[in-house]
């Protein structure tokens, strides 16, 4: 073997290598290319924290969720024992080892806030939960924290109500550093505020530091509060209207649900994805939808036997189209 044949065979392996990375090149491209319709989107659930709260990221995991929403503690009592910080720790390492990035994981308030109570003593406590739970989210590693702003309980008038909420906010931005407080729209039921963007508007206007606001558009409440996703373009229609009246650097997520009521019957009955009366075509127009990369879409729905959060998450992936 002379060196001119050595040099051949050198020069042979060099092709067989540049070869072989054109194919690692494609593979890479054909994988990219088949996760084209689905990887900037993060579809996942409300998923429990029984038996410890960093459970919460395994059960996300299980149903196939690439983002989550949980409580931070019982839902039942004011006051609650205080967070274990093993248990949050335990909590921050499953969400970096699994690549959970805290933008898409949605704590949600306790149903016993309303920080717009005109009832001094509700009021009171419910601002000091508020504190509790951001409290929380900073211990966990989180960013945003979800919540429904409050209820005038007919008493006082909307505005006063805002007013509250928004000082409740700004006292909990003052103890604790970071987390973003996130409203969510509500139906519209009662004496609720929430139901139009404009009251979102009103609350986000009276925050002092509006780098700590944000919004979770929920699509059960903003059809049954009469925004109409059920209608062709109503996605479209929806959002353009967000961007108009709240704004959209504003919106930091969205809960997907379906509706058992109609189009502005200011109900809350979440159904199952396709099974309501918004129906599959808003789902499909908001999986596609530019607007929501990189936005967590967060299931609330009640399932059923054979479609659990699982198979919905499923189906929602199945209707990403391919890029
Ligand atoms: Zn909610
Ligand atoms: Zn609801």
């Amino acid at each position: 073997m002379g060196p001119r044949k050595r040099g051949a065979r050198k020069r042979k392996s060099e092709d067989a290598l540049v070869e072989e990375d054109c194919k690692n090149t494609e593979r890479k491209a054909d994988e990219e290319e088949g996760d084209a319709g689905t990887r900037k989107k993060y579809i996942g659930a409300h998923v429990g924290i029984q038996g410890g709260i960093w459970k919460a990221v395994e059960s996300c995991l299980q149903m196939g969720g690439k983002s989550f929403a949980l409580f931070l503690g019982s839902q039942r009592s004011w006051k609650r024992p205080a967070l274990d910080p093993s248990a949050a720790e335990k909590f921050r390492d499953q969400c970096s080892s699994h690549g959970f990035d805290p933008t898409h994981i949605l704590p949600h308030g306790s149903y016993l806030m309303n920080c717009g109570s005109p009832k001094e003593d509700v009021f009171t406590k419910s601002q000091e939960l508020l504190v509790d739970e951001l409290n929380r989210c900073h211990m966990l590693g989180l960013k945003l924290y979800n919540f429904h702003p409050g209820s005038s309980l007919g008493t006082i008038t909307t505005e006063q109500c805002v007013e509250k909420i928004a000082g409740a906010i700004n006292h909990a931005h003052q103890q604790i550093p970071d987390v973003v407080t996130v409203l969510e729209n509500m139906s519209g039921q009662g004496s609720t505020v929430g139901g139009k963007f404009s009251e979102l508007r009103s609350v986000i206007d009276r925050v002092r530091d509006q780098s700590r606001v944000g919004v979770c558009l929920d699509t059960c409440h903003a059809f049954s509060a009469g925004y109409d996703l059920a209608a062709e373009g109503g996605v479209k229609a929806m959002l353009d209207q967000f961007d108009q009246e709240v704004g959209r650097h504003y919106l930091k997520a969205l809960h997907l649900n379906d509706s058992k009521g109609q189009l502005g019957c200011h109900l809350d009955r979440h159904e199952d994805i396709g099974k309501g009366n918004i129906g599959i075509r808003a789902f499909r127009d908001i999986v596609n939808e530019p607007r929501l990369e990189n936005v967590p879409l967060i299931l609330e729905t009640p399932g059923r036997p054979g479609f659990e959060y699982s198979e919905q998450i499923q189906l929602l992936h199945s209707l990403c189209e391919e890029k």
